[in-house]
């Protein structure tokens, strides 16, 4: 039997669009449907420009709003305006939309495919789904899912009853109906059978002697008439007794071929790479209010290339107290050698545990063979669902590197640790497509990172200091970092680092504040605390750089509040810089977007 069969494409960042495709075409078995599935990277094996069948879209949305880099190619093929306007006239989708609504153009990665795949005459087979990760993707994705099934069924009867159904779609109807007209003979035929059965055994007890019928004799009938789970005999068969329903499963545990001892590793197909942790640095004083570490990864073995603004994924385990919970809970202890697939079958997304990306924190210039990044260890509150605790990958990698972590200002500069005293991780290189210096040496930049969001300005100033040392003849564009911590003995991040390019030249202006020191012995009212109140202090410079002489603006770090505090603050120094109002400066803003000359990479 040929189940209907419908295409998936996804186009992920980090994953989760990825994990949510797997699902839809996990779950289109159990629904009577047949599913491929690819991702929209893979075109050679796929061909929209042919296929008749329906197909289910699910896009995240990255950068900007930004289609993510596996979908880029495909965008960037739709977006041919030589394609005639009925170019897709043959085509019926469904597309579930990724996006934040903490960060700006909400969604727009799926948006933009949408619109496209409208303007080239594609029909929707059933609505968009928008789901936020701001208030959980599940919010939208279950219910999205749960309906995708019906449309999918409607679709393909109507199909079905068009000229243009295909061999696969007629099969698939003819079977199902004989499936379901067989089905209903076999329950009738058994219906009739204990019926019939019930009233033997009725008139057997009321006249006290066995019946015979032509259909059933006396030996199968003495054999039937065994009370049984499904048939009872008299009195119970006479009274009224309500079974109460079988509750329906919700979990399917599965155990899958035992492992040797320990942990199962990911699969080099994923992309990952298993690379040593060659030195771990404390960069906060022990009574600072978060503690930040930065890493050195020792890529050299793998060849991993990158480019300063990349970031790369790193893959946790989960908690080990949280696994043996759940393996008691399950009855599972025995079996903890075992690989366990554990699916909830109903509410679904247990969801693969996701990859955590840090941005790069260096330049391969300056560190060949090596790439570092930073991360603050993570302290959730205790709360009466939990104790308090660390978050999951902050606090692994904290606990992973508590061996060769050097405190602050301790580590030795030819420090070099012996290659089996090494902590391993699997990571894999997650590029960016925009979050990169201009290529042209002399265009003006302003970077903006509080905290660890000044992670990839690190990599950023290390590569533009030895491209200075590499072209000292070539004209250097002005640089700008504004920085921001809490105390500026606690947690100045790479402070001889920054200072060192502020003295050398790499950076024009460092521009930091601290929002906790207490004020200085002058007393200054109104000093910054934040890093948008220095770009107002500057705003004169900011709107020149941004505006006259067409220059790069580069935001990192914390998306909830910092990011559309410092929007709002360079609205407002657009707004009075060019004596425009605030829809006009709004204007201007989504103008330096588009042209990728005001860009985010922003972290929840
Ligand atoms: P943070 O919590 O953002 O704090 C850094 C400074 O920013 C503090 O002085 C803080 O002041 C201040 N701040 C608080 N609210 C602000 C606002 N609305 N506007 C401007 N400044 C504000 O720093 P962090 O803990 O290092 O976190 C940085 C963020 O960047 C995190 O979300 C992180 O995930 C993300 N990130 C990480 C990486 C990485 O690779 N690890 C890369 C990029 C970004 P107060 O606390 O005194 O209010």
């Amino acid at each position: 039997m040929l189940a209907a069969r419908f295409l998936i494409l996804y186009g992920s960042q980090r994953g989760q669009a990825q994990s949510i495709a797997e699902e839809i075409c996990q779950q289109a078995a159990e629904h009577g449907f047949t599913a491929d599935i690819n991702c929209l990277s893979n075109q050679h094996k796929y061909n929209l420009d042919s296929e008749i069948q329906p197909v289910v879209f699910v896009v995240s949305t990255t950068g900007d709003g930004d289609p993510p880099d596996t979908a880029q190619k495909f965008v960037r093929k739709i977006k041919n305006k030589s394609l005639p306007h009925n170019h897709f006239s043959h085509l019926h989708y469904a597309l579930l939309a990724l996006g934040d609504t903490n960060y700006a153009n909400f969604c727009n990665g799926g948006k933009t495919i949408d619109s496209r795949l409208q303007q080239l005459g594609a029909k929707h087979f059933y609505a968009t789904g928008h789901a936020d990760d701001g208030t959980g993707l599940e919010v939208v994705v279950d219910p999205w899912i749960e309906g995708l099934w019906d449309a999918l069924k409607k679709t393909f009867s109507s199909m079905a009853t068009s000229d243009q159904q295909d061999t696969d779609l007629s099969d698939c109807t003819q079977d199902n109906f004989h499936k379901n007209a067989s089905g209903q003979e076999k329950y009738k035929s058994d219906l009739e059978v204990d019926l019939h059965l019930l009233k033997l055994s009725e008139t057997d007890s009321q006249k006290g002697k066995a019946i015979t019928s032509d259909s059933i004799d006396v030996e199968t009938l003495s054999t039937v008439l065994v009370a049984s789970l499904k048939q009872s005999v008299p009195p119970l068969s006479e009274s009224a007794l309500n079974v109460p329903a079988l509750p329906a499963s919700y979990l399917e545990v599965r155990l899958e071929k035992v492992s040797t001892e320990g942990e199962t590793v990911p699969s080099d197909k994923d992309g990952y790479h298993e690379v040593s942790i060659s030195k771990a640095v404390q960069l906060t004083q022990d009574d600072a209010v978060k503690t930040a570490i930065s890493l050195e990864l020792d890529i050299s073995e793998q060849n991993l290339a990158y480019q300063p603004g990349d970031a790369f994924d790193i893959l946790c385990p989960n908690r080990a107290s949280e696994v043996e919970e759940l393996l008691l809970r399950l009855d599972l202890q025995t079996q903890k050698n075992c690989a366990v697939q554990v699916n909830l079958l109903k509410n679904k997304h247990l969801p693969k545990l996701q990859p955590r990306a840090y941005s790069a924190a260096s330049s391969s210039l300056q560190h060949p063979g090596k790439v570092h990044f930073v991360f603050n260890v993570v302290e959730l509150p205790a709360r009466p669902e939990h104790p308090a605790r660390t978050g999951l990958c902050t606090g692994w990698l904290a606990g992973h590197v508590s061996s060769i972590l050097w405190p602050l200002g301790t580590v030795p500069a030819s420090e070099r640790l012996g290659t089996s005293a090494q902590p391993k991780v699997h990571v894999r290189p997650r590029p960016s497509s925009t979050f990169h210096l201009p290529a042209d040496l002399s265009v003006p930049v302003v970077m903006v990172g509080p905290g660890t969001g000044v992670a990839p300005f690190i990599g950023f100033l290390q590569q533009r200091e030895k491209e200075r040392e590499a072209n000292q003849e070539a004209t250097f564009g002005e640089t700008w970092l504004f920085f921001g911590c809490r105390h500026k003995d606690k947690d100045f991040l790479f402070r001889e680092e920054l200072e060192r390019f502020a003295h050398n030249g790499t950076l024009s202006h460092l521009i930091v504040c601290f929002s906790r020191d207490e004020p200085d012995a002058a007393g200054t009212i109104n000093r910054p605390t934040y890093v948008q109140h220095n770009l107002s202090l500057h705003a004169k410079n900011v709107a020149s750089i941004l505006i006259k002489d067409k220059g790069s603006l580069y935001v990192c770090g914390d998306a909830k509040n910092m990011t559309k505090d410092v929007n709002d603050t360079l609205l407002e120094i657009i707004g009075n810089e060019l004596q425009i109002d605030k829809l006009d400066a709004m204007k201007t803003v989504a103008g330096l977007r588009e042209e990728k000359r005001y860009l985010q990479d922003i972290w929840s």
